[in-house]
C-alpha cells in the first residue's frame, strides 16, 4: 500500500516520502504527516529475531513505500555502519528499575545521529528519484545537537550544502567547539543573537518565502530542512522504539503483546512523536511521558490542554530541550483533531499570533496516552547523582530530566510497567555539569550560559571518563586541538543576508 505524505495546514495534493523529505516543509508552512499511519506487517516477536538494520528496513520500508528495497537497503546499510561505536547501534542498560536506551553511539553521541546518518542517504536517493537536479541546501536549526549531527551527515556529500544556525549562547560548550570546528566545503555554521526559537522560525520563514524560493530555483538551489519538522528525521527515529520492545522481548523481560512506557526527554516533540507513530503502527505502549526541564510549556499543556509560549525562555543544563515553541507538537494536534488540517492551521495561526492555543476537550481525551512532567535544574542534578551512587551508572542532563520525571511518574501513579528511558545524549557532552552534580570539584561555573570553555570541558574529559568508567569518545578526543573554522555571529534578522552570502 503506498504511503503518501499531506501537510498538517492544508489539503493540498498528498506527495510521495521521497518528495516529502527532498521538500522538508510544505510549502503553506505545514508539516508532512502520512495519510495513513500504516500498521507493522508482521507480528512484533518476529522483530527479536532481527538486527538493528534489519528492523530499520521492515519498519521504514512501511512509510517510505516509493523507495525500492535496493534503495532503502542501501541507505541504511550506510547509514548504520562502523560510525556507531557499538554493533547494537541502540543497547539497552539496566539500572535502578528501568531500561536506558542508549541513543548516542553515533559519530557525534547525541541520539540526532540515529536519524541524521540516514537523512543525507534518503535526501539524494530521493533527488535522484524525482530528477532534481537543483543543489540542495539543506537549512537547519539546532539547539545544539541537530546541528553536528546534520554537519556530520552531510559535509562533503556531493549535491548538498548545509546551513546551520545556534543560539550563540544557548549550547554547551562541546556542542558549539564541535559544530565551528565542522570541516568540508559544503558546510557552513552560524552563531545567532537570540535562542532556540527564533533560530527555527527564522529558517521557516525562509522556508516560506516564495519570492526567495523562486528566486534561489532560478539560481539552482533547492531549500530542504534536516532538522524534525522533515518527516525523514522522524520516519528513522521509529525504528528504536519497536528494537528496544524486541531486546526486551527477547530477553524475556516482557510477555508479547505486554504493554510497556517510554520516558523521552522532550524539546521540539521529535522523538516522543516517533514513538507515538510506534505504538500507532501497533507496538504495545501503556504511557508515553514526555520530559520537559523548566521551559516546561509541554507539562502545562498537557495538564491543562493550553499551550502557551509566553513566559521566559531560561537557559538550563540541558539546552538541546531549552524550547517553547515544540515544532512537532503541530503534527500531534493534527492528528487529535482527527486529521483537520482546518482545524490544525487555525491553532497555529493563533500560536503564532498570540502566542497561545487551547484544545477542545474532545481533543484532550486523546491525550490519555500521554504524561507530563518536569525537572528542575537542581532535581536533574540530584537524578545524576543518585543514579551513579546507587548503580555506578553515569547519565548526561537530557537523560536526567527524563529519570527525575519517570521517578515522579511512578510515585503519583504506582504504575509498575516495564520502562524504558531514552538517553539522548553521552555524558561526556556535558562533561563540567555531570562532574559538578556528582561532586567532583569543577572549578568553574555551569549555569547553561556557557561560562565555561570548550578547553576547561576538555579537561574534564579524563575525570569523567574514569568517574564513569568508559573510555573518552572519539567524538570528544578529536576536538582537541581541532581547529575553529566557522566564526559567524549574526543578528536574527540577518539570516536572510546570511544564506544569500553562502550561495553566493
Ligand atoms: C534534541 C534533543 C532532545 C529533544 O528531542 P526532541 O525530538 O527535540 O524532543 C533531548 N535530548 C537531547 C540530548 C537532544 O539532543
Amino acid at each position: 500500500m503506498e504511503v503518501l505524505y499531506k501537510s498538517t495546514r492544508s489539503d493540498a495534493e498528498p506527495v510521495s516520502a521521497s518528495k516529502a523529505i527532498l521538500k522538508g516543509l510544505a510549502d503553506d508552512g505545514g508539516l508532512y504527516v502520512p495519510v495513513v499511519i500504516p500498521a507493522l506487517d508482521r507480528p512484533v516477536p518476529d522483530f527479536a529475531r532481527m538486527n538493528y538494520k534489519e528492523t530499520a528496513y521492515e519498519v521504514m520500508k512501511l512509510f517510505l513505500t516509493d523507495y525500492t528495497e535496493e534503495e532503502l537497503k542501501d541507505c541504511i546499510d550506510k547509514a548504520y555502519d562502523s560510525k556507531f561505536d557499538t554493533e547494537e547501534i541502540a543497547p539497552l542498560h539496566e539500572a535502578d528499575g528501568a531500561y536506558y536506551l542508549e541513543l548516542f553511539h553515533g559519530a557525534t553521541i547525541a541520539f540526532k545521529d540515529m536519524a541524521l546518518s540516514i537523512l543525507p542517504h534518503l535526501m539524494i536517493t530521493a533527488a535522484r528519484k524525482n530528477h532534481e537536479m537543483r543543489e540542495i541546501v539543506i537549512l537547519t536549526a539546532t539547539s545544539g545537537d541537530t546541528g553536528k549531527a546534520a554537519l556530520a551527515g552531510f559535509a562533503g556529500v556531493k549535491g548538498t550544502r548545509i546551513m546551520v544556525f545556534y543560539p550563540k549562547d544557548g549550547v554547551s560548550s562541546i556542542q558549539e567547539r564541535q559544530m565551528v570546528t565542522q570541516t568540508g566545503d559544503n558546510t557552513c555554521v552560524i552563531g545567532i543573537r537570540g535562542n532556540f526559537d527564533d533560530a527555527q522560525t527564522g529558517v521557516k520563514k525562509i522556508f516560506t518565502d516564495e519570492a526567495l524560493r523562486a528566486e534561489m530555483a532560478e539560481r539552482g538551489y533547492l531549500f530542504s530542512s534536516a532538522n524534525s519538522i522533515n518527516i525523514g528525521r522522524l520516519v528513522p527515529q521509529i525504528v528504536y522504539y519497536v528494537y528496544a520492545y524486541s531486546r526486551l522481548l527477547k530477553m524475556g523481560r516482557i510477555r508479547e503483546g505486554e504493554k510497556i512506557n517510554f520516558v523521552v526527554p522532550t524539546g521540539n516533540f521529535g522523538n516522543i512523536l516517533a514513538a507515538y507513530y510506534a505504538m500507532q503502527m501497533g507496538l504495545p505502549v501503556n504511557r508515553l511521558i514526555c520530559a520537559s526541564n523548566s521551559n516546561k510549556v509541554l507539562y502545562d499543556f498537557f495538564a491543562t490542554g493550553r499551550y502557551d509560549r509566553n513566559r521566559e525562555f531560561i537557559l538550563t543544563c540541558s539546552p538541546s530541550m531549552d524550547i517553547l515553541i515544540s515544532s512537532n507538537l503541530e503534527r500531534l494536534i493534527y492528528h487529535i483533531a482527527g486529521d483537520d488540517a482546518g482545524k490544525n492551521a487555525a491553532l497555529m495561526r493563533q500560536l503564532m499570533t498570540d502566542g497561545v492555543y487551547e484544545i477542545s476537550d474532545e481533543m484532550k481525551k486523546k491525550l490519555d496516552v500521554f504524561y507530563g512532567g518536569f525537572s528542575g535544574e537542581e532535581a536533574t542534578e540530584d537524578a545524576i547523582q543518585s543514579l551513579y551512587m546507587d548503580e555506578g551508572y553515569v547519565i548526561d542532563p537530557h537523560t536526567a530530566v527524563g529519570r527525575r520525571v519517570y521517578d515522579i511518574y511512578r510515585q503519583e501513579t504506582q504504575d509498575d510497567a516495564v520502562t524504558v528511558i531514552a538517553s539522548t545524549a553521552s555524558p561526556f557532552k556535558f562533561e563540567s555539569t555531570v562532574l559538578r552534580a556528582l561532586g567532583k570539584p569543577v572549578p568553574w561555573v555551569c549555569d547553561g550560559t556557557g561560562n565555561t570553555t570548550a578547553e576547561q570541558d576538555l579537561e574534564l574529559a579524563e575525570s569523567l571518563s574514569r568517574t564513569a568508567g568508559v573510555p573518552v569518545p572519539e567524538a570528544i578526543a578529536s576536538l582537541r586541538g581541532a581547529k575553529v573554522r566557522h566564526t559567524t555571529v549574526c543578528e536574527v534578522s540577518e539570516m536572510e543576508e546570511q544564506v544569500r552570502a553562502f550561495l553566493k
